[in-house]
This record gives C-alpha cells, structure tokens and sequence, in this order.
C-alpha cells in the first residue's frame, strides 16, 4: 500500500491515513469506499450510527482485497454503553459489516454523566481476549476520561479518535496521547472542508508545493504523527487526499500551519455531549 502503517500500543499496524464514511448514506457506502479500495486506502472508519455499515461491508465483500490486507474501525454508539448491551452491539456491527473480527472498536463518546464507560470498556477487553477485535480503543476522551479508564481497566486504549484539525490543535490531549501510548487519530482531519481550505496561509503553501490545501492540512497530521480519516464522495477528492506521500512540509510551514490554533471545535463538546 502507499500509505505507512503506524503501530498501535499492542503491536498491530494500522494504516496513517485512512476513509471516513461519515454523513455517507448506506446506498451511497458501497461506492465510495469501493473508490476508496481502488485508490489505495486500505483503512476505512465507520460507526453503528452512520448507518452504514453494510453498504460498507458490501464494498469490502466484492473488492477482492484481501480481509488482512484492510484495517476497519467501527464504533459504539452511546445508547448501547453498557456490559451486555456492548456485546449485543458489537454482534449487530460485524452481522451488517459481514465480517468475523474488526480491526479497531471504539467507544464513540465517553458521556460521562451516565458513568457506564468502565463497564462497556471491560466488555471491549472481553472482545479483544476472544479474538474478535485486534484493538480497543475510545472516541472523544479527555485526559480525564482516559485516566479513569486506565485506572480502573487492564487494556490501555490503543487510539483515541478526536477532533483535531489546525483550528483545533489538541495540544494537551496530544501529549497526554504520547505518555500513555495512545494513538492520536483525527477526525475531521480537514475541519470539514469549510474555511480552513481558504486560509491565506494554507492556500501559500499548497502554490509553493503545486499541491492543493486539503493535501497540505493531510501532510500536516501526517507529519505531526497523527491518524487521518478525510471523508469525500467526490472521486478526484478521494484520489487528491491519499495522493500525499510524495512530497513533505518544511518547518516552517509547519510553524505557519500551527499558528492557525484556535481551540475552536465544530462539533460537540465530549464533557456534556449526551444524545443517544
Ligand atoms: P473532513 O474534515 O474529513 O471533511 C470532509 C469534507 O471536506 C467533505 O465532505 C468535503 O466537503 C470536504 N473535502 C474533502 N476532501 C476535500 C478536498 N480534497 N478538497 C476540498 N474539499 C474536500 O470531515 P468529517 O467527514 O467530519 O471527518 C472525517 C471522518 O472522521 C468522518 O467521515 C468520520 O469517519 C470521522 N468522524 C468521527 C467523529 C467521532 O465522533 N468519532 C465525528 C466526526 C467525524
């Protein structure tokens, strides 16, 4: 494959850059990621919520690539936290996914108020020792939330998936990553296409590399040591954002991108964001 592998705290690799099916419909799934296969991607991020992991696992089915030679993350949602309601859950994602192991499970919100993440996680820790996960890890924890769960649990995550673009940089949660062990993976990797992609700044560094500036926010989680999951439907989109492993950014257009830090998030906060 084209894209590197990183490798999580228990030794399995997964892809740095991968396809992020969010706000996909499931029978608009199956053709994007089959795009997405055919472009190279071999790591695909879904969710029991998107509703789509069975056009997902369609396009998985017919694509010939082999099962080992793809990485697929899929998350719980929040109203199945829970011991026995994760396991249930769990069970309903492969069935529509088709498939007898994912690669990476994730708790999709920590909501802390209902105090059921231990609980969920110790039955992601039931999934990995049975084989049918070979990584656990959490979506939108903070610090907080992971020391609880490092404290009161075996496994330590081996990736947290966060909001993270260069609007919002997650310093504090990064390093918090790296002392742990933790993965680092970004989700809305290119703050959703919106603003970001015109910034002045942005925009002079992707001319000075002839590259466009949703590849030149890629290059910059990659070379921060970041996952990305960038999400399109567009197929030259899904070409251009795995189409960024030929070329680097220099320390000062690192510095430049990184002076855009705004701590300002798009989406929900992870202390108080409860629905499900
Ligand atoms: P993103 O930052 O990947 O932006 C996607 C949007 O940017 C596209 O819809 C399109 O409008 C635009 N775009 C994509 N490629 C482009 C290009 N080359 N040039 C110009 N515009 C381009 O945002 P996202 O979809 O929110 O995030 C990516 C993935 O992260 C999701 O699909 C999902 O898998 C994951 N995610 C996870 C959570 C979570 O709570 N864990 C939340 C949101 C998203």
């Amino acid at each position: 494959s084209k894209v590197p592998p990183i490798i999580l705290n228990n030794g399995v690799e997964m892809p740095q850059l991968g396809f992020g099916v969010w706000q996909v419909p499931d029978d608009e799934a199956e053709q994007a990621v089959t795009t997405a296969l055919e472009a190279g991607y071999r790591s695909i991020d879904t969710a029991a919520i998107y509703g789509n992991e069975e056009g997902t696992g369609k396009a998985l089915a017919a694509s010939g690539v082999p099962r080992e030679d793809v990485f697929v993350t899929t998350k719980l949602w929040n109203s199945d936290q829970g011991h026995d309601a994760t396991l249930r859950a769990f069970d309903a994602s492969l069935h529509k996914l088709g498939l007898d192991y994912v690669d990476l499970y994730l708790i999709h919100w920590p909501r802390p108020a209902r105090g059921q993440y231990v609980d969920t996680y110790k039955a992601f820790e039931k999934l990995l020792a049975d084989g049918r996960v070979k990584a656990i890890g959490v979506s939108n924890f903070l610090p907080e939330h992971l020391e609880r769960l490092i404290d009161e649990t075996s496994v330590v995550p081996a990736v947290n998936q966060i909001e993270l673009h260069p609007h919002l940089q997650q310093q504090a949660s990064r390093a918090f990553h790296a002392e742990r062990g933790i993965a680092t993976e970004a989700w809305s990797p290119l703050g959703q296409g919106k603003g970001l992609l015109e910034v002045p700044a942005v925009v002079a560094i992707a001319r000075k590399h002839d590259r466009t500036p949703a590849q030149v926010v890629l290059r910059w989680h990659l070379q921060l040591g970041n996952v990305v999951i960038p999400k399109s439907v567009t197929p030259s989109r899904i070409k251009e954002n795995i189409d960024v492993f030929d070329f680097s950014l220099d320390s000062e257009d690192l510095a430049a991108i990184s002076a855009l830090n705004e701590d300002r998030r798009i989406g929900p906060d992870p202390a108080t964001f409860d629905i499900g």
